[in-house]
């Protein structure tokens, strides 16, 4: 496959200026460039500038609201809600972290809902930087419905993902993300594109029979990972996400998207949790790293995130790569 190469401010700079020409505003360009160069920083690159066309089609066919104003607003003393004005997620997200954060140090725990948004991506960022801040985070969203639910064949859930990150001190978080799907979406459209194939365990065609042809599981239902245990969690997510926060359900999403195929409108719960207010303020950093230890003791092991700070010190010096066809496709739209 022929490639492109581009720094990281290159990359920047292109998603600005496309998001700019599409009709966001620079606040709202700004934070979902910044958004999506970060992913590609780490090299998650089915959240990176893979997504450009798809946002800016979004903001152009009037679907998504590029001059986005999110609202902030508080429930309960340990409950607060952004509302993302229709905008893309990035700018709500933004506004609503240092809130969080402060509502989680003043009661110990704290949740955001962020309502009414565009494309909840990848969870990472979003705990990482609540864990920077020396949180304990939870994330979840829903998007369409991909994936069936334990036993069935018809697409009812998202690939719902779920984050978790833990502060450490002076290093990066711990933190895992993971959609609750044997496959994020985002990696089966990648093979399909890339012409590769996908374990038998991603999903089940049309027929409800397992494929490992990317465009079958497409155009099926998208499996959970551990069978009925990442259905469950799938199921968890649709209600924290969707229910609890008075936001839509992945199926509810789809019929809202009314065939336009943009990106899914819905919303995040998010959960932050204040470590110098529970059982061990003085010794859970170290109980935490007694506990990476005895993982890293074990050979094969790695600590979930570690691939991505690596990637991230790699790409700042040299850069990333993009396919060049997805580069052209980038190029015609400014
Ligand atoms: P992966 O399966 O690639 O990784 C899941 C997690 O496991 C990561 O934190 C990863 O860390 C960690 N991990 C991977 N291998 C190991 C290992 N050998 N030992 C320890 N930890 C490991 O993620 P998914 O494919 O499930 O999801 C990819 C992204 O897509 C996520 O960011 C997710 O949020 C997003 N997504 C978004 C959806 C949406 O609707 N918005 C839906 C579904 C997924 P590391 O990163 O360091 O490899």
């Amino acid at each position: 496959m022929e490639l492109v190469h581009l720094t990281l401010e290159q990359g920047h700079e292109l998603a600005m200026r496309c998001l700019l020409v599409s009709g966001c505003d620079r606040e709202n360009a700004t934070a979902v460039a910044q958004r999506m160069i970060q992913a590609e920083g780490d090299k998650c690159h089915s959240h990176g500038l893979f997504r450009l066309p798809w946002y800016c089609h979004a903001v152009k066919s009037g679907r998504a609201n590029g001059k986005a104003r999110p609202r902030i607003e508080q429930l309960a003393p340990a409950v607060i809600r952004v509302d993302g004005d229709n905008g893309f997620a990035p700018l709500g997200q933004t506004l609503g972290h240092p809130a969080l954060v402060a509502c989680a140090r003043q009661n110990g725990i704290a949740s955001l809902a962020l309502v009414n948004m565009f494309h909840i991506a990848a969870m990472w960022p979003e705990v990482e930087a609540l864990a920077i801040d020396g949180l304990c985070a939870f994330a979840f969203t829903a998007s369409y419905p991909y994936m069936a639910p334990a036993g069935g064949k018809t697409p009812l859930y998202g690939t719902n993902p779920m984050g978790f990150a833990w502060p450490r001190q002076d290093q990066p978080p711990l933190v895992f993300d993971q959609a609750s799907s044997a496959m994020a979406r985002g990696e089966i459209e990648i093979c399909a594109r890339d012409g590769r194939s996908v374990p038998e365990t991603a999903g089940v065609g049309p027929d409800g029979k397992p494929t490992t042809e990317p465009n079958e599981v497409l155009a099926g239902a998208q499996l959970g990972f551990g069978g009925y245990k990442g259905a469950s969690l799938a199921l968890m997510i649709e209600l924290l996400a969707g229910a609890l926060i008075g936001d839509f359900l992945s199926f509810e999403s789809l019929a809202d998207d009314a065939g336009m195929a943009g990106p899914p409108k819905g919303g995040e719960f998010m959960i932050a949790i204040d470590p110098a207010k529970h059982g061990d303020p003085h010794g859970f950093l170290q109980r935490g790293e007694r506990l990476f230890s005895a993982i890293l003791a074990q050979q094969g092991t790695r600590l979930p995130s570690s691939r991505r700070f690596t990637n991230r010190v790699v790409t700042a010096q040299h850069g990333f790569h993009i396919p060049q066809r997805l580069y052209q496709q980038i190029m015609a739209l400014q």
